[in-house]
């Protein structure tokens, strides 16, 4: 079975109505950090939260979103935060851009996400430990899936404490019918290229009101004080998202639900394919509380699998960034490092390769990042045994249903049949 064509794991997808924005903006001249699209973005946002007391900034990043909201929510120096452990660095690098310290949290395994006991217990010892409350706790929705934010916004009432969700790759995902990223006091929204939609490259932060909403915008246009001069007392940073990438994110608002409707297909395409594949299990909504905008499908692969080519796995080095994404990678010191998915994940990452289709391992835990080696983490094991046995599979608006298909015979094809 050969294709010409590769499968990636989520392509960005234009709606078609995004170039009368980006022209309606040229032709204005409106090719600013500002303007109609800005606000007619952030608009269809707010509108789209469908709860009226929050208002919604543009920036120029999801990353952003997460920094101003650890800002508005008092995070400095020497402070702690609680993160999910289960993320993406984007939910807790913006945490020592503040001189503050992530404090990982780890999953429970139904949802994957922030695990709400656990947290409890945790901010119990950290106020034990250090005699400070934490500033914040950073929930996220991975891969889409809702966390169990009731409960974890409950936490944070218990203790004082702000939620600031990261729904970067939740957006349109909802928890007991409610949108998330409207729980906490703040909801961080990614437009990034290969998210739910795309400004190019682009953010949001989802507000408790519009004093907040003008503090955040005040420090994502460099913190300028009411002078005829420029008049600085704090600083900021230039994080606005232009008025070029807000006409992107217009027309894309118009296939929001279109998109979002093609990722739960694509989930219900290898719901049905995969239901007998014995080793394979497709990561689904744990009850009817749960209804995820599934922006990626993933899988967890029995450990008693036989994938090809397992024994062979980590032979070569990986150059580059896996698969499709963009950036500079430093060349790796070793084939191994000790946590690592394990090798019938590696072999299934390969031999769908080799066979045209982008898949990734999940994300792997921030407490068994060297770069956060230090810092305190409330561990059970639920996000590293996840990291070593599951896959993130080709989602969203690019995957055909013949594509879906094909990825599934390959999967079939990989595992040893004795
Ligand atoms: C993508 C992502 C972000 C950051 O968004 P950018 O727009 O890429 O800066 C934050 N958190 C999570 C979980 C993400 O997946």
């Amino acid at each position: 079975m050969t294709t010409s064509k590769r499968i990636y794991l989520c392509l960005a997808h234009m709606g078609g109505r995004e170039m009368d924005f980006i022209r309606e903006a040229f032709d204005t001249n409106w090719v600013v950090p500002l303007g109609p699209n800005v606000n007619g973005f952030e608009e269809d946002l707010k509108r789209f939260c469908g709860d009226e007391s929050k208002e919604v900034v543009a920036l120029s990043a999801g990353t952003a979103a997460v920094h101003l909201a650890l800002l508005a929510c008092g995070v400095g120096p020497g402070d702690e935060v609680m993160v999910q452990s289960f993320t993406f660095c984007a939910s807790s690098h913006p945490v020592t851009y503040l001189g503050a310290t992530p404090v990982f949290v780890d999953s429970e395994a139904d949802s994957w996400n922030m695990d709400p006991e656990l947290l409890d217990r945790a901010i119990a010892d950290r106020i034990e430990k250090t005699g400070r409350k934490p500033k914040a706790i950073v929930p996220v929705y991975l891969y889409g899936m809702p966390a169990r934010i009731d409960e974890i916004v409950a936490v944070g009432e218990k203790y004082g404490i702000p939620v600031i969700e990261d729904a970067a790759e939740g957006f349109g995902s909802r928890f007991d019918g409610r949108v998330c990223g409207t729980f906490g006091r703040y909801g961080v929204l990614s437009f990034n290229g290969n998210k739910m939609i795309t400004t190019s490259g682009g953010g949001a932060l989802i507000c408790p009101g519009p004093e907040a909403k003008n503090e955040i915008m005040f420090y994502a246009t460099q913190a300028r004080e009411s002078y005829p001069y420029y008049q600085h007392e704090r600083i900021g940073y230039n994080y606005r998202m232009s008025n070029i990438c807000a006409g992107i994110g217009r027309g894309q608002m118009l296939v929001l639900e279109d998109h979002i409707a093609h990722h739960r297909h694509v989930q219900a395409l290898y719901r049905e394919l995969l239901s007998d594949v014995d080793g394979v299990t497709l990561h689904e909504n744990p009850s009817p509380h749960y209804d995820s905008n599934f922006w990626l499908c993933t899988v967890t692969l029995s450990p008693t699998l036989k994938v090809k080519g397992h024994d062979k796995a980590y032979a070569t080095a990986v150059s580059g960034a896996v698969g499709g994404a963009a950036g500079v990678t430093h060349a790796a010191a070793d084939t191994h490092t000790d946590c690592e998915p394990n090798a019938n994940v590696e072999a299934m990452r390969v031999f769908l390769d080799a066979a045209g289709i982008e898949s990734r391992p999940l994300w792997k835990p921030m407490h068994r990042q060297p770069v956060y080696a230090s810092n305190p983490a409330y561990v059970n094991g639920v996000s590293e045994s996840l990291f070593k046995v599951g896959l993130c599979l080709p989602s969203g608006p690019m995957v055909s249903d013949d594509d879906v298909r094909y990825i599934v015979d390959s999967i079939k094809a990989a595992i040893d049949a004795d």
